[in-house]
């Protein structure tokens, strides 16, 4: 496919050491030669090469930058097409400066995602993989990162193409059955089509498993503590930003509102709701406090609660078990290193199967009883033991409930002996539904809209 030349610069704004101004298309060379001066034209060197020279104005010749140029023909490149990248000194105007005459000089300015979209377009990349890049950019944490990278690898991508190829030879089947109506297999078919989507069923069931975890670590755990006053919330949600912020701060790139949201706990991104409205409830207390932790709870997909060991139960306590007792919970029972006064029995009665952790915050003791302990709650094998494929992306966990009712649909109706061009129509729908996930039966409009999210220059 042929299209324009596009141009944006890749880098983030602002200050930096270097900045680059990526161009793809027919001219990206042609364009980069007339502001280029180096030993040799951007035209004639080798592909692959990163080459020292200066831009000059167009016009006046005069030097406006030292530059790096790397060079690259198609079709070995992300976009597949022929691509330069402008290795500029950091510093918004010089990237700008640079963009503008690039853009002066015919290249049009890139939409965001347009590079990895051309990338999708030329097929280089599929959807799932595509929507990896954007993953791995906006991954907070190791984990999410390895899960994302796994996806751009195209793993997702196999494993859904390879159910398509199996519900579409069930198709074929049934196409060559009505073809050729003095072949009567009917019975035959239908049993084998039967077989097939069956199999196709079990797989998809396994994908949506992963796909609580995988959700998980890519948008974060979002995590309410929650207790009466003075129990030892603060406390908890301070040594659990601690622990994490060393982390987190590693990341280039990360942000502080990412630091404030999210705090890595074994690689488990928790994304901490504020729960500050429960802190200060003074006499009225019971109601209101219990209130606003409801409304906290509302959002919460893990609730820390927590209880003072060294105090004995109270109504208060009683009414946050009751609010929280549709979540996961995990009881952490705070202050052991003062004498104990709760009466832990009742407590275990009255949350039947949580993990309770003991801890005592002011030592900073059990804190990594209580990261195993969330780890484990959402992980059955550990944190550490994942190397699978993981269904992280919305998009993707929709397409594949949806295959499921399709393929539940034409179960049922070969069950009840339906004619079996109607199951096909619902075995054909499982089909491009699954094919949306990898961008084969992807509508334009969904192409367009899932681009755009992307950063400027990706
Ligand atoms: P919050 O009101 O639930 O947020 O409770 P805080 O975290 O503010 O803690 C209340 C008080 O209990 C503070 O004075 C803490 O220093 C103290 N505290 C917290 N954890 C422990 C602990 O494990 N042992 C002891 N002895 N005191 C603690």
């Amino acid at each position: 496919m042929e299209w324009d030349t596009i141009a944006a610069i890749s880098t983030p704004p602002g200050e930096g050491a270097i900045a680059i101004i990526r161009l793809s298309g027919d001219g990206a060379m042609k364009i980069g030669d007339r502001l280029y001066r180096g030993k040799t034209a951007l035209q004639d060197v080798d592909t692959h090469t990163i080459n020292y020279g200066h831009l000059v104005h167009p016009t006046r010749e005069e030097v406006i930058e030292e530059v790096m140029v790397s060079v690259l023909h198609a079709p070995r490149t992300f976009t597949k097409e022929d691509m330069i990248e402008i290795n500029v000194h950091g510093g918004v105007v010089s990237a700008d400066r640079v963009l503008q005459h690039v853009l002066a000089e015919g290249a049009r300015l890139a939409e965001p995602g347009e590079f990895t979209k051309r990338a999708f377009l030329n097929g280089r990349i599929d959807l799932s993989q595509a929507e990896g890049v954007m993953d791995m950019i906006r991954a907070k944490t190791d984990r999410a990162m390895s899960v994302a990278m796994k996806q751009l690898e195209g793993r997702l991508a196999r494993e859904i193409k390879h159910l398509r190829q199996q519900l579409l030879e069930g198709i074929a089947s049934v196409e060559v059955n009505i073809d050729y109506p003095e072949y009567d297999a009917d019975d035959v078919t239908l049993t084998s089509l039967y077989t097939q989507i069956q199999a196709v069923d079990v797989e998809i069931d396994k994908l949506l498993k992963t796909a609580k975890q995988g959700k998980i670590l890519r948008e974060g755990l979002a995590t309410a503590i929650i207790g009466r006053p003075n129990v030892g919330k603060s406390s908890l949600l301070n040594t659990l930003v601690q622990d994490a912020k060393a982390i987190v701060t590693d990341i280039p790139g990360t942000t502080r509102d990412v630091l404030e949201e999210y705090v890595n706990v074994n690689g488990v991104p928790l994304r901490l709701i504020d729960t500050a409205g429960i802190r200060d409830t003074e006499d009225t207390v019971e109601k209101i406090g219990v209130e606003r932790s409801r409304q906290a709870l509302q959002d919460a997909e893990l609730i820390l609660l927590v209880f003072n060991a060294n105090e004995p139960l109270t109504k208060e306590d009683e009414a946050l078990i009751e609010a929280s007792i549709d979540f996961d919970v995990i009881v952490v029972l705070n202050k052991t290193d003062l004498p104990k006064k709760i009466d832990e029995e009742r407590l275990q009665q009255l949350v039947p199967n949580r993990p309770i952790v003991r801890t005592a915050l002011l030592q900073e003791e059990g804190v990594s009883a209580l990261e195993e302990a969330i780890g484990s709650l959402f992980f059955e094998q550990g944190v550490e033991a994942i190397d699978m494929n993981y269904v992280s992306n919305t998009r993707h966990i929709a397409l594949l409930h949806q295959a499921k009712t399709s393929i539940h649909e034409a179960l049922t109706s070969a069950e009840d002996g339906m004619p079996i061009d109607m199951v096909q129509i619902d075995v054909t729908r499982a089909w491009e539904q699954l094919g949306e996930i990898v961008g084969e039966t992807a509508p334009d409009q969904l192409i367009d809209q899932l681009f755009s999210q992307f950063c400027l220059g990706k």
